[in-house]
């Protein structure tokens, strides 16, 4: 039987973060052996907001070398940049002129974005790009007939609205797409600012304090989680709505070393918060180091854009074969049915 395909990346608008590590690459690590795995840079969707050319350049380069560094082994797993697929732009578009405005002003991101773009810069300035983004995502996933999207929780309502346009189309034009469906972790699909726990971790965050990059080193790792947002009960106890910072703490360890959260409850108990936040913090760095090890070499290899040329070969012959049939259904190649 032939393998069942996952899709999914990450954008290229920052450093990648300990919940980008958590919510999405750690699962694309683990399921590569089991499934055909296409896993990009989204940098299309990188460039929704102003972004520097250079920082884009080296996020790029960055999270290509973390992929890699991480587990992502090229001869498992197809891992491309978007932009070197152009098929994910137009079927994007055409994505786009069948999505509507509604929908896409209902996605919670595209609030939560414009909002803080507003009050970051003061003008009206809300590119389009971050309005629109999610059609681009849906062909992303749509082009591969992806059947799993591993994702951390804030990107269900995309994958949702996914299935929505794929059924649109479906009923329009005939079977096309196969509905994707969200692979989100047990647990870690929503880790937390560590200075804001009722936010989400972010690598576009404003305050880097909150957020542990997972390049950053042992030191600063140590005096992030040391100055994590807790309360003042010395209780570790699993309760994120009345304790959201050390429920948070408490995901970080349980998703790193797979204890559960009762046992981190026991293990921990009438211990104070500077032991338990030592031990985060030690689970932390042994999870990081070696991969920063191997980043450190991954990062300057010209071994990896061979890598990435395979990886986009192969997207590209799948993804192409697909944008055909679209335009076929749809009547753009006015010739065939
Ligand atoms: P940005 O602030 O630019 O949106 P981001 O940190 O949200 O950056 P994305 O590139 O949007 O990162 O997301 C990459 C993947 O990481 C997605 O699958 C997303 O769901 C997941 N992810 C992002 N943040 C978290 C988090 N705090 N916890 C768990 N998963 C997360
Ligand atoms: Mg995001």
């Amino acid at each position: 039987m032939d393998k069942k395909r996952i899709l999914s990346g990450i954008t290229s608008t920052g450093k990648l973060t300990l919940g980008n590590y958590i919510g999405a690459l750690q699962n694309f690590v683990k399921l590569q052996d089991e499934f055909e795995m296409y896993i990009f840079v989204a940098n299309l969707h990188g460039i929704t907001m102003p972004i520097e050319k250079e920082v884009l350049r080296n996020n790029i380069k960055t999270i290509v070398a973390l992929y890699f560094a991480c587990g992502l082994d090229p001869k498992k797993a197809n891992v491309f940049l978007q932009s070197d697929v152009s098929e994910h732009s137009e079927l994007g578009w055409i994505l786009t002129c069948n999505t509507t405005l509604g929908e896409l002003q209902r996605m919670t991101q595209f609030k939560d974005k414009s909002a803080k773009a507003k009050a970051s810069n003061g003008t009206d300035f809300i590119p389009t790009g971050l309005l629109v983004y999610p059609a681009l995502m849906a062909a992303d996933i749509l082009l591969y007939d992806a059947d799993y999207i591993p994702v951390g929780a804030d990107q269900k309502q995309h994958v949702e609205l996914t299935r929505n346009i794929a059924e649109r189309m479906n009923n329009k034009f005939g079977p096309l797409f196969k509905m994707p469906e969200v692979y989100t972790p047990k647990v870690g699909a929503r880790i937390m600012d560590l200075q804001d726990p009722t936010s989400k971790m972010s690598k576009s965050a404003k305050n880097e304090k909150g957020v542990i990059f997972m390049l950053d080193d042992a030191a600063t790792i140590q005096r992030k989680i040391k100055s994590a947002i807790t309360d003042s009960d010395n209780l570790v106890h699993f309760d994120p709505e009345n304790k959201p910072g050390i429920s948070n703490l408490m995901t970080i360890l349980s998703a790193i070393t797979g204890d559960g959260l009762d046992k981190i409850e026991s293990n921990f108990s009438g211990k104070d918060y500077g032991v338990f936040k030592q031990a985060v913090a030690d689970a932390v760095t042994n999870l990081l180091t070696p991969i920063q090890e191997r980043f450190q070499t991954l990062y300057n290899s010209t071994e990896v854009d061979n890598y990435l040329m395979a990886g986009a070969a192969n997207a590209k012959s799948v993804a192409s074969k697909k944008l055909n049939k679209v335009k076929n259904l749809v009547g753009l190649n006015y010739r065939r049915k």
